[in-house]
C-alpha cells in the first residue's frame, strides 16, 4: 500500500512570523536529509555503494540553490507558511522540467516529488519525532515512551520518569534503572491529576509516587533517601571482594549495560564483567545506522575501559517494544511475538554480519562475547553462527586485524529455546537466562502492559522449572549458565538464584553490592535446599509469602536489616 500523497495546506502569515517559517523550513529539510542519508547508508550496507547512488541524488535536490531560492522567495514575497511555499517552490520547478523532452529530466521531477513529499512529512512530523530535553531538573511524565526516547533524555535533567504505562520490565523502566534515574510506571491516570511545577515525592524501588506530599511524607522520603545513601557506602566496602559464599562456592557477578556512560558506574559497583551489552542503544543513538568503523571505535572504547574484564554483547534486539524507524523495525499489532531479536538480524545479514565485525575488531581491545537474542530453536542458532563465520572469512580475507576465537551463546528467554535447551547447549559456549521475556512468554503477559503486570511472578512455579531445567541442560553439556534479566537484580532473589546453581548473575550496578552480599552471607548447600523447598509448592503466592518469611527469619538472625 503507498503512502497518502500530502497537499500542503496554505496559510497567510505576518511579516515578524517570516523568519520563524523560514526556520521551520530549514528543521524540516534537516529532517529530511538525515532519513536519506539513514537509508544510503542502509542501502549502501544491503545493496552496495551504486545502489544507494540513485537516493544521493535526492540529497543533491535538498541542497538545490535553486529549490532554496525559490522557497525562501515564495516566503517572503507571499507571506504563506513554509510548507506551502516549499510544495509551490518544487511544483514550478517541476513544471520546468516538464517542458524540456529529455528523460534525465523527467526522473528529476519523479525525484523532486519524492523530496517534496518526505520534507512535507517532517513538517507534518515536527512536534511529534524529536524530544526536547529538560531545561532545568526535572520530572518526566508521559503516557508511554519509548526506550529510545528514554536513552536521548538519560540523565539530562532528568530527576525521574513517571509513566501512565508499563510494567517493571518494560525497556523503560530497565534503562532508567540502570541509568541510575528512579521511574514509577503503570500510572493509570496519572497525566490528568498531574500540573506543571506540582511538587512530587518518588520512590522508585517501592515503585510510589505521591502528589503534593505533606511534610511528613516529604521527611520520609528524605529519610529513605539517606538510608538509602548510607546503605551504599558499607556496600562499597565489598568492591575488591569475591562473590563467594562461606562454605566456598563462587558465582560471577556481571553488569547489565546499555550507553557507554554506564562502564564506570558498573566498574566501581564492583562488576566483575559485562554480562549483558544491549547494543541497541548504542544505534539508538545515533541518527544513522553506524558503520562498521564506526561501531569498532564505540565497542573497543568499551572494551578497552573495562580492562581486561570480559564483555558480553548481545547482537541487536530491536523490535517489540523497541521500535526505530530508521532501522525499519516499526511499530507491530503483536509486537513481542513479531519481528524481533534475532529474526530482525537473520533478515539483515548485511547489518548483522557488520555488527559482528565490528564486535570481532573490537576483541583486539579486550576480551569478548557474543549472544544471541530470541533464540527459539537450534536453525536459528545455526544461521547465526553461520553469519558469524562469514563475518570472520570477510574480515580475514580483507586482512582487517580481528579476533576470531570468540565464544558464542544465546539468550533463553522463549519457552521454546528451554523446551530444547539441551540440543541448543551442544552447539553454543554459553547460556544466559532473559527472564523478562521468559517470564513475558511462559506467563502469556505483555511484560509492557500495566493491566496484567501483575502477572510478572518470578516465583511462578513455571518459571522456577524452566530455569532448573535450563541450568541442568546446560550443566550437562559443560557450558556455564547464568542469568541477564531483573531478576537478578532482585535482593529477594538472590539466594533463590544461587540454589537454582546459576554460575552468573548479571544485572544493574545499583543492585550489584546487595546482592553480592547476599552471596557473602549464604552458605551454598543452604541455598540449594532452601529452592528444593520453594519448587515444591504449588503458586507464586505461597512460594513470595514463604520467601517473605524465610527472609525476615534470616534478617532477624544476621541483622541484615540494616543494609538489605
Ligand atoms: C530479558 O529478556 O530478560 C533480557 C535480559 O533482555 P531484554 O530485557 O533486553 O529483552
Ligand atoms: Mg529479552
Amino acid at each position: 500500500m503507498g503512502r497518502r500523497t500530502i497537499v500542503a495546506q496554505r496559510q497567510a502569515v505576518s511579516q515578524r512570523n517570516v523568519p520563524a517559517q523560514i526556520e521551520r523550513f530549514r528543521k524540516a529539510v534537516d529532517v529530511a536529509r538525515g532519513e536519506i542519508e539513514n537509508l544510503v547508508t542502509r542501502l549502501s550496507i544491503e545493496l552496495g555503494p551504486e545502489e544507494s547512488e540513485i537516493l544521493s541524488a535526492q540529497l543533491l535536490i535538498l541542497e538545490d540553490e535553486m529549490v532554496w531560492d525559490a522557497t525562501l522567495a515564495v516566503i517572503r514575497l507571499e507571506r504563506i507558511n513554509a510548507e506551502a511555499a516549499f510544495s509551490r517552490a518544487v511544483g514550478d520547478i517541476a513544471a520546468r522540467f516538464h517542458e524540456i523532452e529529455e528523460e534525465v529530466f523527467r526522473e528529476r521531477v519523479n525525484d523532486l516529488h519524492d523530496v517534496e513529499q518526505r520534507v512535507l512529512r517532517a513538517f507534518q512530523g515536527e512536534n511529534s519525532s524529536q524530544i526536547k530535553l529538560p531545561q532545568e531538573p526535572s520530572l518526566i511524565a508521559a503516557a508511554n515512551l519509548t526506550p529510545s526516547d528514554t536513552a536521548a533524555l538519560g540523565r539530562n535533567n532528568v530527576l525521574g520518569f513517571l509513566m501512565e504505562e508499563g510494567g517493571n520490565t518494560s525497556h523503560v523502566a530497565i534503562l532508567a534503572r540502570s541509568i541510575g534515574v528512579p521511574a514509577v510506571v503503570g500510572m493509570k491516570g496519572l497525566l490528568s491529576q498531574l500540573d506543571f511545577d506540582q511538587e512530587v515525592a518518588i520512590d522508585g524501588v517501592l515503585g510510589q509516587c505521591i502528589l503534593d506530599p505533606d511534610d511528613e511524607t516529604f521527611r520520609r522520603f528524605s529519610r529513605l533517601r539517606s538510608q538509602a545513601l548510607v546503605a551504599n557506602e558499607k556496600l562499597a566496602g565489598l568492591r575488591e571482594l569475591e562473590a563467594i559464599t562461606p562454605d566456598g562456592h563462587r558465582l560471577k557477578l556481571m553488569a547489565n549495560i546499555e550507553l557507554p556512560v554506564e562502564v564506570d558506574e558498573a566498574l566501581a559497583r564492583g562488576a566483575e564483567g559485562v554480562g549483558l551489552l544491549r547494543t541497541e542503544y548504542l544505534f539508538f543513538q545515533h541518527k544513522t545506522i553506524p558503520s562498521e568503523d564506526e561501531q569498532t571505535e564505540v565497542y573497543s572504547d568499551m572494551v578497552r575501559r573495562m580492562g581486561g574484564r570480559s564483555v558480553i554483547f548481545r547482537t541487536l534486539d530491536v523490535g517489540g517494544d523497541k521500535v526505530s524507524d530508521y532501522l525499519g523495525a516499526k511499530r507491530e499489532y503483536n509486537p513481542f511475538l513479531g519481528w524481533r531479536g534475532i529474526r530482525f538480524s537473520l533478515a539483515n545479514r548485511l547489518l548483522f554480519k557488520t555488527q559482528i565485525k565490528a564486535i570481532c575488531r573490537a576483541g583486539l581491545a579486550g576480551p569478548v562475547k557474543i549472544m544471541f537474542p530470541m533464540i527459539t530453536g537450534l536453525q536459528e542458532l545455526r544461521e547465526a553462527k553461520d553469519v558469524f563465520y562469514e563475518a570472520i572469512a570477510d574480515l580475514k580475507d580483507s586482512g582487517v586485524a580481528h579476533v576470531s576465537d570468540v565464544d558464542l551463546g544465546i539468550m533463553v528467554e522463549t519457552p521454546s529455546a528451554v523446551m530444547v535447551a539441551d540440543l541448543l547447549a551442544a552447539e553454543c559456549d554459553f547460556f544466559s537466562i532473559g527472564s523478562n521475556d521468559l517470564i513475558q512468554y511462559t506467563l502469556a503477559m505483555d511484560r509492557g502492559n500495566a493491566r496484567v503486570s501483575y502477572l510478572y511472578q518470578p516465583l511462578h512455579p513455571a518459571i522456577l522449572r524452566a530455569i532448573h531445567t535450563t541450568v541442568e541442560a546446560g550443566h550437562k553439556a559443560g557450558i556455564w549458565v547464568g542469568i541477564c534479566g531483573e531478576m537478578g537484580s532482585e535482593t529477594r532473589l538472590a539466594e533463590v538464584l544461587l540454589g537454582l546453581g546459576l554460575d552468573e548473575i548479571s544485572l544493574h550496578g545499583a543492585a550489584l553490592p546487595k546482592v553480592k552480599q547476599v552471596i557473602r552471607w549464604t552458605n551454598f548447600s543452604e541455598a540449594q535446599s532452601m529452592v528444593r523447598h520453594l519448587m515444591e509448592l504449588k503458586t507464586s503466592t505461597e512460594a513470595n509469602e514463604w520467601l517473605a518469611e524465610y527472609i525476615a527469619k534470616r534478617k532477624k538472625d544476621r541483622l541484615e536489616g540494616e543494609i538489605l
